[in-house]
């Protein structure tokens, strides 16, 4: 199959993603930051995460990992858009629900408060869970070793590393209030984990 079909999606991808959160960025940072802990560790992540976002863009752009290249079957490519739509749905939602108090990295705002509603009801990390489906669906619809898997590497690498040191800066703030919603919901998918 050719291999357009999935550059096109990819493309198409990214710019909904981006027109998705600009409005979000553009907004809150309007509103000042009370607590910042961006350390090193999370420019390092949050620069990974530019990176493992812009890869699959440089494969469609140039011939840079031709090395890498297989054929596309389109059974990969449909599995792929498919959790890439359905990480867009989830992706859009969250920012939805968060409104205001969303970040890029882990600060409060101030008045910030907890979200509980919408699709934080049942889970805690809805967005990353959007950013998992996205870069998995990449990962199976991109015909590349290296442009394929890579959004879901740095994805990966930067949820682990960090929903310990977000859960606890949210325990501190919200104290028991984020007890009660961490003992009634799972992280990343409803009713499972
Ligand atoms: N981890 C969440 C949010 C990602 S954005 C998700 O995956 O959906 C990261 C910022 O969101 C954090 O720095 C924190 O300030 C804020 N945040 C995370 N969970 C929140 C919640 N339930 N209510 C309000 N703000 C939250």
């Amino acid at each position: 199959m050719n291999p357009w079909y999935a550059k096109a999606a990819v493309l198409l991808a990214a710019v909904v993603m981006v027109a998705i959160r600009a409005p979000h960025g553009h907004r809150s940072r309007k509103i000042k930051v009370v607590n910042s802990r961006k350390g090193t560790l999370e420019i390092v992540l949050l620069t990974f995460a530019w990176l493992g976002f812009f890869v699959p863009i440089v494969w469609v752009a140039s011939p840079a990992f031709a090395v890498a290249e297989f054929p596309l079957h389109p059974a990969m490519l449909a599995a792929g858009v498919a959790c890439i739509a359905l990480g867009l749905w989830l992706f859009h939602r969250s920012h939805a629900d968060l409104g205001t108090n969303w970040s890029i990295t882990l600060e409060m705002r101030e008045g910030h408060r907890l979200v509980t509603h919408g699709v934080y009801r049942r889970v805690r990390h809805p967005m990353y869970s959007a950013l998992l489906l996205y870069s998995l669906g990449q990962a199976l619809a991109v015909p590349n070793w290296i442009a394929g898997p890579s959004y879901l590497v740095v994805m990966v690498l930067l949820i682990a590393l960090r929903l310990g040191p977000e859960e606890r800066m949210m325990r501190e703030t919200f104290g028991k209030e984020y007890e009660e919603y961490a003992e009634r919901t799972k992280r990343l998918v409803p009713f499972v984990a």
